[in-house]
């Protein structure tokens, strides 16, 4: 076992349910999804969105996914040797009745597969709640790990895979084994939502499909910047993914994401 960094509580790689993690939403009677079939059904008649969340971190639908995030565990890059990894699938984070949401990929190997938490504990991350902190969002500019005091009551971060997949690319089974869980997720914080963001064409691709019994025709496009009003109520904004290599080469800038971010703040009523 291994203490966590900032508890000093010591965790086996994956982390068991209800053990003490912070933030696990999970505990050990928390039921497992075994594939898509139970996937599908627990998601549609999940009622809350603490309920979910459990579900979601300890589901065992895809089995290529199960076995990666849990090697990456074990084995973990060589900079977190002495931490202990989650190593399970990862929930939405924020606020339950969120208006603005922002929709990422899937969980990155050594960052929400090792802290528990979305986009927390890699770079991707750090630029990310950096600028929702600068709009606002979020208490604070860093994310850490899941004990570090990060909180918001005003966005959520969802995904559309939950699992780390290898070489960031989940397959199409994959995609539509985990699609239930986002669902229920937009079923049950739509009301509450004026804003969606997407990081990146997929991202776009799979909150359109989200708010689908809402979509204007022709279907809008993806672009950074790109705003599609998919209700009088609810509008979509574009962002290209705050990823290393976005962010390295200056495809995007902070400067960027804090437009995007300062005009969903906006829409969302958060201004000022
Ligand atoms: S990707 Fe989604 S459906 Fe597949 S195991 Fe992870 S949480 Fe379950």
């Amino acid at each position: 076992m291994l203490k966590h960094p900032r508890t000093g509580q010591p965790f086996d790689s994956p982390v068991p349910p209800g053990s003490g993690w912070p933030g696990d939403p999970a505990s050990p009677d928390t039921v497992q999804a075994a594939d898509a079939e139970q996937v599908a059904r627990l998601a549609d008649q999940v009622e809350s969105i603490d309920e979910l969340d459990a579900l979601i971190s300890v589901c065992r639908a895809c089995p290529r996914l199960v076995s990666w995030r849990e090697q990456v565990a074990v084995a973990k890059r060589k900079s977190f040797a002495g931490q202990p990894y989650w190593g399970r699938p990862v929930p939405g984070w924020g606020a339950p009745k969120p208006k603005i949401v922002v929709v990422g990929l899937a969980p990155a190997a050594n960052g929400a597969n090792r802290t528990g938490r979305m986009f927390t504990g890699d770079r991707s991350g750090d630029q990310l709640y950096a600028a929702l902190y600068r709009a606002g969002l979020v208490n604070q500019p860093t994310s850490v790990d899941a004990a570090d005091g990060l909180s918001t009551k005003k966005i959520r971060i969802v995904a559309p895979v939950r699992c780390a997949p290898p070489g960031n690319s989940p397959t199409t089974t994959e995609r539509n084994t985990c699609a239930p869980w986002i669902d229920a997720e937009w079923r049950l914080i739509a009301p509450h939502v004026r804003v969606l963001v997407a990081l990146g064409g997929f991202a776009w691709q799979i909150a359109l499909r989200m708010a689908a019994d809402q979509l204007p025709k022709p279907k809008p496009k993806f672009g950074h910047g790109a705003v599609a009003e998919l209700s009088p109520t609810l509008r979509l904004l574009g962002c290209y993914h705050p990823s290393q290599q976005n962010m390295f080469t200056g495809r995007l800038t902070p400067a960027m994401l804090d437009d995007v971010f300062g005009q969903a703040a906006q829409l969302a009523g958060l201004s000022g």
